[in-house]
C-alpha cells in the first residue's frame, strides 16, 4: 500500500495530494482516506467461550480433534455389509449413540443402529429403518444399499489440525457451537475498542427532561449507542454539550485521552454556532469534508491526540447514514475485524424516486415480498431530520452519483440493514 499522506500536512495543505478536494469528496474516496489511517488494536484478552460472542478473534483457531472422532450413523436403521444385502439378515445386537456395539457380526447378520452410534469397521453401509422390513430378529432390505451410505466419516465436519476460524473473525452463535464441538472452552479476542460519543447543540434536551418550544430531544446519543452496541464496543456516552467553546473543548480533550475513538454529532457544518471546526483546528488534525452524498454532506475525520475522531452531521438520519457508511467499517477495522463490503443486490423498485445527478443518495427503503418476489419501496418522506424513515426502513436504496430519477418498475440497488449491522 502507498504511504498515506501525513494527516497534518493534508489538513493544512490539501493540495499536497492529487485529486484531493475536501469540498467534493465522493463516498468511495472518503472511505479510502479514512481507511489508510486505521491501525487495528493489538491488546488481547482470553475469555470463557460464551463471553466471546460478538468479539473479534485475535488468533487463528486450529482444531485439536477431528469431528466426528469416529465414523457414526446418520440414520436410525441397520448396519450391514453390502455384499450380504440380498438375503434375510439376522439382527445380532443394537448400537446406540454413546453405547457402541462391541460384538461380532457374523456372515448373514447385521445390527440395529441409532443416529450418532459408532459404525463398526466390519460393516460398510447403513440402511434407514423405513427401507427395511423387520420380522422377529430379522431384517430384509427393501432397497439395494450403496457402500458408505448414511455413514458420517471421521473428520467429515472438521479435521484435526485444520484452521476453523481466522484471526479477525467476529464470533457468531454458530462459532460458539463449533468451538464447543472441538472442546475449546476459552478464546483469545482483541480488547474492546473504547469509543466515546457526545451530542452538541444548545437546542438539545435529554430524555427525561421537559421540552420547551424551540428545543428537541437528543436522539443521536440513542441511535449511536445502539449502533455501537451492536459492534461490541466499550461505549461511553458523554451526554449532550452546549454550543459553548469551553465545554466542548473540555469534553473533547478528556474524551480523547481515555478513548480510542471519539464521535460527536452536530456542529460540523458552517452554522454560526459551529465551534467544533475552530476547536479541532486548535487541538487536532482533523479533515472536514463535503461529501457528495445525501443525506450526510458534512463529515469530519481525523486525530485528536492518540484518538481517532469522527464529527458527524447533527441531523438524526444523517448521523445514522454517515455512521453506517463510514464510521462502522472504520470501527470494525480498529477493533481488529477483517471487514468485507456490505451485501448489496438489485431489486425492482415499485416507487418513483426523484433524484438529481451528482450525489450518491442513501434513501430509506422497505424490502417486501409480493407473490414470492422481493421488491423495494421508499419509506415516504426522506428528510434528513425524519428519523421515522430510518425506523420504518429495512434497507438503504443506494443511488449512485450518476443516477437520475428512477421510474417505478426499474431496478435499484439495495443494502439490507441486517447486512449493515
Ligand atoms: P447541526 O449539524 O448541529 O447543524 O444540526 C443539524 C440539525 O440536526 C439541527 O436541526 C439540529 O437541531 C439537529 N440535531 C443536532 N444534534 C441532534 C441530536 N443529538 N438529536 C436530534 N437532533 C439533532
Ligand atoms: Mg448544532
Amino acid at each position: 500500500m502507498q504511504t498515506p499522506p501525513n494527516l497534518e500536512a493534508l489538513v493544512h495543505n490539501p493540495s499536497c495530494v492529487d485529486d484531493y478536494d475536501p469540498n467534493a469528496m465522493s463516498v468511495a474516496q472518503a472511505r479510502q482516506f479514512i481507511q489508510q489511517y486505521l491501525r487495528p488494536i493489538t491488546a488481547i484478552q482470553t475469555l470463557p467461550l460464551r463471553e466471546g460472542l460478538g468479539r473479534v478473534l485475535a488468533a487463528d483457531v486450529v482444531s485439536p480433534i477431528s469431528v466426528p472422532i469416529d465414523q457414526n450413523s446418520a440414520m436410525d436403521g441397520i448396519a450391514l455389509r453390502t455384499a450380504e444385502a440380498h438375503q434375510r439378515l439376522t439382527i445380532v445386537g443394537t448400537a446406540f449413540a454413546g453405547k457402541p456395539f462391541t460384538g461380532d457380526i457374523p456372515y448373514g447378520c447385521c445390527i440395529k443402529i441409532m443416529t450418532g452410534a459408532i459404525v463398526p469397521d466390519t460393516v460398510d453401509t447403513v440402511v434407514m429403518q423405513e427401507q427395511v422390513k423387520f420380522d422377529d430378529h430379522h431384517a430384509t432390505l427393501l432397497i439395494t444399499p450403496v457402500v458408505g451410505n448414511n455413514i458420517r466419516t471421521i473428520g467429515e465436519d472438521v479435521r484435526a489440525g485444520h484452521t476453523v476460524l481466522r484471526a479477525g473473525h467476529r464470533i457468531q452463535p454458530a462459532d460458539l457451537g463449533l468451538l464447543a464441538s472441538l472442546g475449546i472452552g476459552t478464546i483469545a479476542v482483541y480488547q474492546r475498542l473504547k469509543v466515546a460519543f457526545f451530542s452538541t447543540g444548545d437546542e438539545l434536551v435529554s430524555v427525561g427532561e421537559p421540552l420547551q418550544s424551540g428545543q428537541l430531544y437528543d436522539s443521536n446519543r440513542y441511535s449511536l449507542w445502539g449502533m455501537c452496541q451492536q459492534l461490541g464496543l466499550d461505549i461511553s456516552d458523554l451526554g449532550n454539550v452546549a454550543d459553548d467553546p469551553n465545554q466542548l473543548e473540555h469534553t473533547l480533550l478528556s474524551a480523547a485521552q481515555d478513548h480510542d475513538v471519539v464521535i460527536s454529532s452536530g456542529g460540523v457544518s458552517v452554522g454560526e454556532a459551529d465551534f467544533m471546526k475552530a476547536l479541532l483546528a486548535k487541538h487536532g488534525q482533523v479533515l472536514f469534508w463535503k461529501i457528495n452524498m445525501k443525506p450526510g454532506r458534512p463529515l469530519a475525520y481525523g486525530a485528536i491526540g492518540n484518538a481517532h475522531y469522527f464529527g458527524l452531521p447533527g441531523n438524526p438520519v444523517s448521523t445514522m447514514v454517515t455512521f453506517y457508511q463510514f464510521v462502522q467499517a472504520a470501527l470494525k477495522t480498529l477493533a481488529g475485524e477483517r471487514v468485507s463490503a456490505m451485501p448489496q443486490f438489485d431489486v425492482e423498485c415499485v416507487s418513483t424516486i426523484k433524484k438529481a445527478r451528482g450525489r450518491t443518495e442513501f434513501q430509506r427503503g422497505i424490502l417486501f415480498e409480493e407473490a414470492g418476489v422481493w421488491k423495494v419501496k421508499v419509506t415516504g418522506g426522506q428528510g434528513s431530520g425524519m428519523l421515522s424513515s430510518m425506523s420504518l426502513a429495512n434497507c438503504f436504496i443506494v443511488l449512485d452519483a450518476d443516477v437520475e430519477s428512477v421510474a417505478a418498475g426499474n431496478f435499484v440497488r439495495v443494502e439490507p440493514f441486517h447486512g449493515v449491522c
